[in-house]
């Protein structure tokens, strides 16, 4: 019998779980909201936790869109969340890039494979950057371009990083010309390597898979900054300063969300019904990934 313990209608249960915790993580995408539908009584339960005095954060992987374009889904959506509150991969990578790896200019400037959340990010830290939504850069490869790529006239020497994250307009030329400021000893870092992207109807794929090329090509996977890699973890940590003990991180996702509590050696992981994964997953006998306990839907827990 799986270990984790189902809390929805349990009154009592559910009043303990929460009591062992101090700092929530959330997971955004299934477990507050599908796409532009919002869940049942994401609003109140919520503020059901800020009136015990949990902390709480948002902790996303999505990295098309910057902590500002996050704030402005929630008030889309009447969430109640302050911006300093969100915590995204794209960001992630951005403090990372600015405060962790800290390259010495000039041979800081980060080549971007993705979409403006990244952008946005790099800029709030001050990160230089080229690629990502240049027009220059989303066209079609030219036969000319494999004797300027090759001979690095199409590249910039001030390029130390190269970022991937999930890009909607993801195109081989873009994908040599990151293969080859790796070659030349760029540091190779993504925002988040979901395989998948979960929509309203089905999955798409995710950042994982439309940077899968460039891992392909040079041999290696990037360092993520997005769950469940502790990197994100220890930036998040070093912003929010949190007992992990205390700390409870609720998702959908087995594999992102519960796993990276789990390797965070957080107090508690929570498991949440409504996304991507199903309860099959960690009831099964043998698994590896199992949340302390699980909910149908955020809401449970208002009981
Ligand atoms: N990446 C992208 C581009 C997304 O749109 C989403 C969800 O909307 C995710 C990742 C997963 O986000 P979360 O970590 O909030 O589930
Ligand atoms: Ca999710």
């Amino acid at each position: 019998m799986s270990q984790s313990k189902y809390l929805s209608g349990d009154k009592v249960g559910i009043e303990e779980f929460l009591s062992r915790f101090d700092v929530f993580l959330f997971d955004c995408d299934g477990v507050l909201w599908s796409g532009d539908h919002i869940f049942d009584k994401v609003p109140e339960t919520l503020e059901y936790l800020r009136s015990l005095d949990k902390q709480l954060v948002f902790v996303t992987n999505n990295s098309t869109k910057s902590r500002a374009d996050y704030k402005k889904k929630f008030d889309k959506l009447g969430i109640p969340a302050k911006v300093e509150e969100v915590f995204g991969s794209s960001y992630s990578a951005a403090v990372y890039i600015a405060r962790i790896l800290k390259l010495p200019a000039p041979k800081n400037k980060v080549f971007v494979l993705g979409e403006t959340g990244i952008e946005q990010e790099l800029d709030s830290e001050g990160v230089p950057y080229i690629g990502g939504t240049d027009p220059a850069y989303r066209r079609d490869i030219e036969p000319e371009d494999f004797d300027n790529i090759a001979n690095g006239k199409l590249l910039d020497p001030d390029v130390g990083v190269v970022l991937s994250g999930l890009d909607f307009h993801s195109n081989y030329l873009k994908t040599a010309i990151a293969f080859q400021y790796l070659q030349r000893g760029a540091v190779y870092l993504a925002t988040n390597i979901d395989s998948t992207l979960p929509m309203a109807k089905t999955l798409f794929p995710g950042a994982g898979s439309s940077g899968a090329g460039l891992a392909k090509a040079i041999g290696r996977d990037p360092l993520s900054l997005g769950k469940p890699s502790q990197a994100m973890m220890d930036a998040v940590e070093g912003k929010f300063q949190f007992d992990r003990s205390r700390t409870c991180m609720v998702g959908d996702r087995m594999n992102t969300d519960i796993q990276f509590g789990i390797d965070g050696k957080l107090g508690g992981t929570l498991a949440v019904l409504t996304g991507v994964s199903k309860k099959e997953e960690f009831l099964e006998e043998g698994v590896k990934t199992v949340p302390l306990a699980y909910v149908d839907t955020l809401g449970d827990l208002l009981g």
